[in-house]
């Protein structure tokens, strides 16, 4: 029989003043009827514990429209609560605790670089590209894609998205996470010579022969794992399963058992057998809710340490409190507002992945 240590994991959530979370608490109950807030999987446990919805992205920002509260208080990143706007409806309102709280990987992609590279791609063939953007970029290339025919897609439909894309066209611009697009390209069996990432412009062969360009992004806590990570941690815990998110780097994804979004980790890990053992690769908070969540299984993260979104961490208690606060007194400060011409097309790229 393997024997599993426990406790592999030296990660703990940050604990905050129990004054400030019983004056967040009595804030909420206050504000109950017209507020709702929705909680990313990455923030930190003191954050979390007050969120009405848990999840990622897309799922919150639909639940909080479905719930037709007034007031949206998203605590997640800028990116998030943009999008929560492009969907919610004209009398709802969306707040984001810290307005710094941005993406890294989101701000990889600006709307004038992509605009360069589209031009230059699209002089250069006669084939139709379709651009795709993951669901983690700006309001701005959201507009980009929808305006252009394109769609936008999550870490747990990009396989289907891919393929609605080839459907109606012969090759696919993929914004902004070059590891979500090599690893959904490769699962789709395209050869890795027809897959070109953007570090720098393509030549008019290298046009031709392509069927995927990449931008050059990537998720600044996924991208750090490695192949030494997933052999130490297979050496260390003999059977382990290893499970990871699909921002990880191609050469971690193909050495693990399974890739997904966060939402298909936490159900792989859910209706895993009890005993089981699992080493995850993402970001820390939610490896550590998981951790404690399931203390019939051993589950560690995939490394030791570093493996926070920095980001993510910027919302914290006070911020949060600070935010209802103003809910209350009407101030709009923290209230995160997309242009409406740049929310049509957004909207339009949104509803095209959501009919499918
Ligand atoms: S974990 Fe990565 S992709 Fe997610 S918000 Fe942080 S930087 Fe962006």
């Amino acid at each position: 029989m393997i024997k599993y240590e426990k406790g592999v994991s030296a990660f703990k959530s940050i604990e905050s003043d129990p004054a400030i979370l019983d004056e967040i608490a009595a804030l909420k109950e206050e504000l109950k009827d017209d507020l709702v807030i929705l909680g990313h999987h990455y923030q930190r446990n003191d954050v979390i514990r007050f969120a009405d919805v848990t999840g990622d992205s897309l799922i919150l920002s639909q639940k909080a429209v479905e719930m037709k509260k007034k007031h949206i208080v998203f605590c997640g990143v800028y990116f998030m609560a943009e999008c929560a706007d492009i969907l919610s409806d004209d009398d709802q309102k969306v707040y984001i605790p810290d307005m710094r709280a941005g993406c890294a990987m989101a701000n990889m992609a600006n709307i004038k670089d992509v605009e360069m590279i589209w031009e230059h791609l699209t002089s250069g063939t006669k084939e139709k590209i379709i651009p795709v953007t993951y669901i983690n970029s700006s309001a701005d290339i959201k507009y980009f894609v929808g305006k252009n025919d394109g769609i936008i897609c999550t870490s747990s439909n990009a396989s289907r998205i891919f393929d609605w894309a080839m459907e109606r066209g012969s090759k696919i611009l993929f914004l902004p996470d070059q590891f979500l697009g090599i690893n959904t390209a490769i699962s789709k069996g395209i050869p890795e010579s027809a897959i070109f990432t953007l570090d720098r412009l393509p030549d008019e062969k290298a046009i031709e022969v392509s069927q995927v360009f990449l931008w050059n992004g990537y998720c600044s806590v996924h991208k750090r794992f490695t192949l030494d990570d997933v052999t130490k941690r297979r050496n260390e815990y003999p059977g382990i399963k290893i499970v990871v998110h699909g921002e990880c780097t191609a050469d971690v994804v193909k050495a693990s058992d399974a890739f997904g979004s966060t939402s298909t980790i936490i159900k792989m890990i859910t209706e895993s057998e009890k005993g089981s053992a699992w080493a995850v690769g993402t970001e820390q908070h939610l490896v550590q809710r998981l951790t404690d969540r399931f203390p019939d299984k051993t589950i560690v993260p995939l490394a030791e340490s570093g493996f926070q979104c920095v980001t993510m961490s910027m919302i914290t208690p006070e911020k949060l409190l600070n935010t209802l606060k103003e809910i209350k007194e009407d101030i709009t400060e923290h209230e995160v507002r997309v242009a409406t011409e740049i929310k049509h097309y957004a909207k339009t790229a949104l509803i095209r992945m959501l009919a499918l």
